[in-house]
């Protein structure tokens, strides 16, 4: 019983008992004026009579102190409700009671957040306004709330505003009791433009990504990303003992390109040999501007021989794709070094230095070749 409730309860007995002490009284006194009105003298009777009298002035006293007790209790009560209520309808964050579903009661700031007024909420159930995919959600959580399995950590679903505009909201819900029956507290807040930060962030932090692990120019990975991918790959290719192609490639005479069309022309001939060697690349291998104008392809699970072809079809489309920049047409060629785990060395150093000597060989004997390492050619040049 609450305080008040009690006091109340204790006043009234104290008023029944005053009033049936009273009508002792008064029937002691009428007894007593009889008897002396018959001439009867009663000491005993008087005696009774004046013990009671005290005792209804002091039962009176405490009613008046009970009285007493009620206002303050009742005062105290009032100015923490209006505490209470200020603190609701002021507060930062929407706050409503759902009773039966329903908004029984929602602040203004709820009101704002999803775009009604707070009497417009009295009428909708806390489902109306959760976007269709998530009413279930909602649904279990208020289930779950209302068994009294309150989650501690509040949950984030997105709900309809009345201008058909959607809002994230994290809602905490705790149980509580309204005319005996169970109700929800539910706390919501307004996490749209947290929600939105933070995709941002995430956009943001992939493109960082990116930029740190891709050569800006022609969209393959950088040398830095390459550096780590190659030894990722020769860790895999020794445990589970698979080769892995190295082919290096750069372009023949690529300064003359830049000297002659400009190195705008030049940025062109390079983006060009990028989407070449994307093209002719499958999904496993790791395509990479390792500098200026050379390339490193890693092809894990290809041995030397798959390797060459593959550098021989680069090759050869490198030599028939003409590279249109302003109004020239440019033409170019390549040379490719072959190389492979485990018959050209086993670590990124060793197998970059055995690809580097087989593009030198390519290089030195006439340019637009394919070399793979140390032996004869690979392929023969599609070129004379
Ligand atoms: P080789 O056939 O022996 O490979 O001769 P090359 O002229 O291709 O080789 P060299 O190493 O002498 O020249 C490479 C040129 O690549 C010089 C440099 O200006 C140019 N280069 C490097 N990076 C870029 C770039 O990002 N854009 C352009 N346009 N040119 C670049
Ligand atoms: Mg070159
Ligand atoms: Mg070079």
């Amino acid at each position: 019983m609450s305080e008040a409730a009690k006091t109340d309860a204790d006043e009234a007995a104290l008023r029944a008992e005053i009033v049936r002490l009273n009508k002792v009284v008064q029937a002691l006194m009428n007894r007593a004026e009889r008897s002396m009105n018959i001439g009867e003298s009663d000491f005993n009777l008087f005696q009774t009579t004046i013990m009671l009298e005290e005792k209804v002035r002091r039962r009176t006293e405490e009613l008046e102190a009970a009285s007493r007790t009620n206002e303050r209790t009742l005062r105290a009560l009032r100015e923490s409700e209006a505490k209470f209520h200020g603190l609701v309808e002021q507060s930062l964050v929407g706050i409503a009671i759902i009773l039966e579903g329903r908004f029984s009661h929602a602040n203004p700031k709820l009101a704002s957040i999803l775009g009604y007024s707070v009497d417009e909420l009295s009428h909708l159930k806390l489902l109306d306004v959760v976007v269709e995919h998530e009413r279930a959600l909602v649904a279990e959580h208020m289930r779950k709330g209302l068994a009294g399995e309150t989650r501690k950590a509040p949950c984030a679903y997105l709900v309809h505003r009345k201008d058909g505009t959607q809002a994230d909201i994290e809602i905490a819900c705790s149980l509580m009791h309204v005319g005996g029956k169970p109700a929800l507290i539910v706390v919501m807040t307004d996490i749209s433009e947290r929600v939105q930060a933070e995709a941002a962030v995430q956009r943001l932090n992939a493109r960082l990504q990116e930029m740190a692990t891709q050569d800006a120019l022609t969209g393959l990975f950088n040398r830095r990303y390459l550096e780590d991918a190659f030894e990722r790959e020769l860790i895999r290719a020794e445990r589970h003992h698979f080769p892995v192609g190295v082919i290096m490639g750069d372009l023949d005479h690529f300064k003359a390109v830049n000297d002659t069309y400009g190195h705008q022309a030049g940025d062109s001939v390079l983006r060009e040999f990028g989407r070449l060697l994307r093209l002719h690349a499958r999904g496993s291998d790791i395509c990479c501007r390792y500098g200026g104008e050379e390339f490193l392809l890693i092809l894990p699970g290809m041995a030397e021989d798959k390797a060459c072809e593959r550098a021989e079809e680069l090759r050869a489309a490198v030599a028939a794709t003409p590279v249109t920049a302003g109004a020239s047409t440019i033409r170019v060629t390549a040379s490719f070094g072959v190389a492979s785990f485990p018959r050209h060395g086993r670590t990124r150093d060793e197998l970059m230095a055995a690809a580097d000597n087989a593009l030198y060989a390519a290089k030195e004997s006439g340019r637009n070749r394919v070399r793979g390492y140390g032996g004869p050619p690979g392929i023969a040049p599609g070129f004379p």
